[in-house]
């Protein structure tokens, strides 16, 4: 049993924590929403008072959080992480964030005598849920190694990705894809409407045919195919569409940086930016669905 802080208890964080409370570890957690912290302690986790309280509980540190600037005040702030760390503690970043965010903060926890890892994950709440998560780490192979026991406790393919950043660098490149696949996707639907196709035949001759793609079996955006996607409810969350708007926009900053032309992940973000800019940043990321149609309608 491994003695765990966990930081950030949302779509993700929540069970990804309850996960690791089902594999018998010692789970601390904290959230700035109340009901959160709240919420794991009902799972058998134990709630913290704040950072500095979860970051001290455990051998290990995860935090879950949404991006860059919170990661940096977590861990870099007087009363974060790094401050209240055991000594030799092992930090395990699973948020997706710019990669020199996770290279600042790994600096700042060596500084201390920490290991840590850049470890963002891939499979929505369906696979925090059922611990079939895809974690890719950044970070030194001892590091690695300590933490690829409790990552098996949230996922099913864990992969080395190489020093510290690259697990933040195939994330982006990862949901630049998955976001030019889910419009793809949302397209294809929109249109088989059109020519009276229903969404059921679509589905099911496409997700055997060259078009099978995760945004469409895993995580349809159109109701009924795949019963537990956000589509069934609303569009309700799931993965929001500001995160996904956020990470399009990691992805554009570095392809600038690295003169990479990716003009799909280009279209992607500017779509993304209308579909949040229209009031959705909260909704599921495959609800442009709703946004593309509707376009579609007003021709
Ligand atoms: P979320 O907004 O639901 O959860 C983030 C949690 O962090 C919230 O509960 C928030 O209250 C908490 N938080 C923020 N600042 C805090 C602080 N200072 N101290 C303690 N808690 C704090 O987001 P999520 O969907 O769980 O995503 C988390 C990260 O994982 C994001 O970087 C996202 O891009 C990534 N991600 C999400 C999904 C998904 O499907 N939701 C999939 C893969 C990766």
């Amino acid at each position: 049993m491994a003695t765990i802080g966990f930081i950030g208890l949302g779509n993700m964080g929540a069970p990804m924590a309850a996960n690791l409370v089902k594999a018998q570890h010692h789970v601390t957690g904290f959230d700035i929403v109340a009901t959160a912290t709240a919420a794991l302690a009902e799972k058998g986790g134990h709630p913290a008072a704040g950072i500095a309280q979860a970051a001290a509980a455990g051998d290990i540190v995860i935090t879950m959080l949404p991006a860059g600037p919170q990661v940096r005040a977590v861990y870099l702030g007087p009363d974060g992480i790094i401050a209240h760390a055991r000594p030799g503690a092992l930090l395990i970043d699973c948020s997706t964030i710019d990669v020199e965010t996770a290279r600042l903060v790994t600096a700042a926890a060596a500084e201390k005598g920490l290991q840590m890892l850049d470890a963002p994950v891939s499979g929505g709440v369906i696979g925090a849920d059922a611990a079939t998560l895809t974690f890719m780490v950044g970070g030194e192979a001892a590091a690695f190694a300590r933490a690829e026991p409790l990552l098996n406790a949230m996922g099913r393919t864990i992969v080395h990705a190489g020093p510290a950043g690259s697990g933040q660098t195939a994330k982006i490149c990862n949901n630049m894809i998955l976001a030019a696949s889910m419009i793809a996707v949302c397209e294809g639907f929109a249109l088989a409407e059109k020519l009276g196709l229903p969404a059921q035949t679509l589905f099911d001759i496409c997700s055997k045919s060259t078009s099978q793609c995760w945004a469409m079996t895993g995580y349809c955006p159109v109701p009924g195919p795949v019963p537990a996607a956000p589509s069934n409810r609303g569009y309700a969350a799931g993965f929001t569409a500001a995160n996904m708007l956020k990470d399009l926009r990691l992805a554009q900053q570095a392809a600038g940086a690295t003169a990479a032309a990716t003009p799909l992940g280009a279209a992607a973000a500017n779509l993304y930016q209308l579909y949040v800019d229209s009031g959705a940043g909260a909704l599921d990321f495959s609800g442009i669905m709703q946004f593309l149609s509707l376009a579609d309608r007003r021709k």
